[in-house]
Order: structure tokens, then sequence, then C-alpha cells
């Protein structure tokens, strides 16, 4: 029995079956752009930890930053005796966040408490209940994250009830045949219907859709929106968790539509790896909820903050946004490639370094037909070439490419060389003997 064998063995049997597992790869060693296994395998990751090493597996800056850090102290709660790395870091988000007004920040440590705590201010400043989210939406796990996520299977089925007062619209995905103007007439529906805006609280949307499958909203749409909430006085909240951070050419994906949100919410690779998370957002709004009222024994760890310090420096020293734009460039003309040969790429999409493809069983531009099988396929296929990869999508059809934009031009190519073995190999052995014959 290999080492990832029996450490699967042991897992099925010592951890639950409710959390998932996408490979039986266990990894003992991470370094920028590649992992190896535990029976020493090496693996180029195209996952970065579900969007996470923005700046690479232990980028050296970032480790010596929290090794500093390790050296003075871990913990002494930022409720209780606060901390320079904190301040600094807040101060450095608040500069950061899209948009010109004050910025003020909270921190804490996963990106559904980010989204929680975004409800609560956008509740406590407005005093109104009602929130609206987004089909498709991916907001977290946690009762009012589920709640928002706008996604029944896996993540809502059995864990009823929801809080309630939380509603959803369809997102713009033109691919799919749902226009900007379609989205913006169901909220029109919502108001007639369910809520009137006066009792909406905040409408909270991912610039670009993460696990829903990397759908960028369109810009006029974005432009409505901020209209719409303006119009209303709803709070604007834009879920930049996995969009942030350079992946899109720009610190946040906001940037690209001139629209400025009023509450961000931000994890992931915000601190390379180290558990993260803020909301940041304009002075007035983040200071409504009663003192007291928001925070967490782990909120902004230090060691979390001194790496997220080292993290936006990485940023700004190696400009990531740029590189960004360069990592979309290099895979989607490789993928557009691909495209072109292989009827069963629908769509490659990308803003920045935020690129996927769908794979459909047609190409029917008005109706094409998703193919989750074929997705799956991939991603096994993939690891046993020496790839990490992840699917994503409504309809679990899509696959989504978050390497770390600190990975040279080289590894990418190696990366997008085992994704295009990967495909042609699932392809010949699922088409029918006939058929090739
Ligand atoms: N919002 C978005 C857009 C996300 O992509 C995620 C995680 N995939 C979350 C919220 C939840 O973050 P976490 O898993 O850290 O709670």
């Amino acid at each position: 029995m290999s080492a990832n064998e029996d450490l699967h063995r042991r897992r099925n049997a010592a951890l639950t079956k409710g959390m998932s597992t996408m490979l039986p790869v266990y990894i003992e060693r991470g370094r920028n752009a590649e992992l190896w296994d535990a029976d020493g395998r090496r693996y180029v990751d195209f996952a970065g930890g579900i969007a996470v090493v923005n700046t690479g597996h232990l980028h050296p800056h970032v480790k010596a930053a929290v090794i500093k850090q390790l050296d003075a102290f871990t913990h002494t709660c930022l409720m209780i005796t606060p901390y320079r790395v904190a301040v600094e870091l807040a101060e450095k988000l608040n500069a950061l966040a899209p948009g010109t007004t004050p910025k003020k920040t909270m921190l804490v440590t996963t990106g559904a408490e980010a989204v929680e705590n975004a409800v609560k201010i956008a509740r406590a400043y407005t005093g109104r209940p009602a929130v609206i989210a987004f089909g498709g939406a991916f907001h977290g796990r946690t009762y009012m994250a589920m709640a928002l996520t706008g996604k029944v299977a896996p993540y809502k089925v059995g864990f009823g009830p929801f809080p309630g007062d939380v509603y959803h619209v369809p997102f713009p995905v033109t691919y799919h045949g749902v226009t900007s103007a379609d989205s913006l007439e169901a909220l029109e529906q919502i108001f007639k219907y369910d809520v009137e805006p006066a009792r909406v609280a905040a409408i909270i949307i991912e610039p670009v859709l993460g696990e829903g499958g990397f759908y960028a909203a369109p810009p006029e749409f974005m432009k409505a929106l901020r209209s719409l909430c303006d119009k209303h006085g709803i709070v604007f909240i834009a879920d930049e968790i996995q969009s942030g951070f350079a992946r899109t050419g720009r610190m946040f994906a906001m940037e690209h539509y001139g629209v400025e949100p009023d509450l961000v919410t931000m994890a992931k690779s915000l601190a390379g790896g180290f558990p993260l998370a803020a909301v940041v957002g304009k002075a007035q709004m983040m200071d409504a909820a009663p003192t007291g009222g928001l925070g967490g024994t782990y909120a902004g760890s230090p060691v979390s903050c001194a790496a997220a310090l080292a993290v936006l420096e990485v940023m700004e020293k190696e400009n990531l946004p740029a590189r960004a734009v360069q990592v979309g460039d290099i895979i989607t003309q490789r993928l557009r490639k691909l495209q072109a040969q292989l009827s069963c790429i629908g769509e490659v999409r990308g803003l920045g370094a935020m690129v996927a493809m769908e794979l459909v069983r047609n190409r029917d531009a008005h109706a094409p037909a998703p193919d989750p099988d074929l997705a799956k396929a991939l991603v096994q296929r993939a690891a046993a070439n020496g790839l990490v990869l992840l699917s994503c999508g409504l309809y679990a059809n899509v696959i989504r490419l978050l390497v770390p934009l600190t990975a040279a031009d080289e590894l990418i190519g190696e990366g997008l060389d085992i994704i295009e073995k990967s495909l042609r190999e699932v392809l010949a052995a699922s088409t029918p003997v006939a058929a090739a014959g």
C-alpha cells in the first residue's frame, strides 16, 4: 500500500464524509506553484488551495514575516490587547480598497465570517432586515452565508431552516441566456412580489462569480446595481473573497467597473495561506455596529496579519496585478487554440488570471449543454498526469485555473500541456469504438 493509499484509508475512517476529498493525494511539501505528495510525486498546482496562494506556497518574504511574528508572540486577542500588525494591515487595506470614500476595516478569520459580518454591519447601518443575493453565488458555509449562497446541492441539502429575508435573482450570464436586463427585471420583480426596497439592507454580489463558474458581471450591470442601491439606500456589498488580491489584473475586481462598493469582503489570498479575512468598507457604515457587537477570539490573528502585510508587499514589489494580466493572456491564448480543435470547449473566458473553460456536449450558442462528467474526468486525469486542477460552476462543468501569480511561464506552460494531454486522453477513452473507427 502506498503512503497516499494508507493515509486515504485512515482519512476515511477518521474524518467526516461531509467534507469531500477531490483527490486522494496527501501533500507533504509545497513551494511556489509546485506540490509534492506523500509518495514523492510532484504536481503543478493550478488550484492554489482554492485561490489562496496568489503569492505561491511559502513565498520567502511571507515565510520570513511569519517567523518574525512567531518569535514575538502568537495571540493576545485583538479585542483585549491589540497590536501593531493589525493596525498597519487595516491602514493598508483601507488605502487599497476600491473607491475614494474613507474606509475602515474589521478583521476575522474565514470568508464566511466576513460575509456574516458584512450583513451584520449593513443591517446595523440601515436598520433593515432583507438581503438580496444571486443565483449561482457562493458566500460560505455558515448559516447566513449558506442562505445567501445560490446553489442548493451540495451546500444546503438537509441543513435548513435558513435565516429568512434572503432573496435570490439570476446572475447575468449571457452564455446561458441571462442578460443584464433580465437580472435587473428579476430585481424589480422581487421588489414587487417579495419585499419593498425600503426593507432591503444589502445586495451582495461577487463581481466575478467564483464557485458559480467564473462569469464576470457585465459593466453596465454593476453600474445599474450601484444606481439601484443609491436610489433605495441599499448597502452594496462586493464579495471579493475569490476575485480579490491581484487575481483579475487589479487588486480588486471592482476596480474594473469604476463603481465603488459600500462594503467589500476579503479572505483567501489576503494572507497567503494563513487564515484571515476582512470586511473593508465606508467608515461611516463600518462604525454603525455597536461597540463590542463585532469581533471574535481569533479575529485578526497576529501571525495572519504579519503574513498579510508581507503578501501585500510582495504583490506591490512583484507587481502581481500586471503579472496576472500576462498569466491570463498566456492561459487564454493556449485554451482558445485548444477550443478551435475540440468541440467540447464551449467557452474560454477570463478576467486577468481568473480564467475558466466551460465544457459542453454541444456548442449551441443559445442552449449549451453542460458536461459535468467531462470536467470531473479531466480533473482526475490531470492529477494522474501531475496537475492539480479545479472544477466549478452552477452545472459543475467549468474548469477554473488559479495558478499562483508568482509561477514562471515555463511552469504555467507545463500545466497547460498537462491539461491538453489529459483532455485528449479523456476524450479518446470516452469515444465509442464504432464512432472512433
Ligand atoms: N465567498 C466567496 C466568493 C468564496 O469563494 C468563498 C470560498 N470559496 C467564500 C465566500 C467562503 O470563504 P471561506 O471558505 O473562507 O469561509
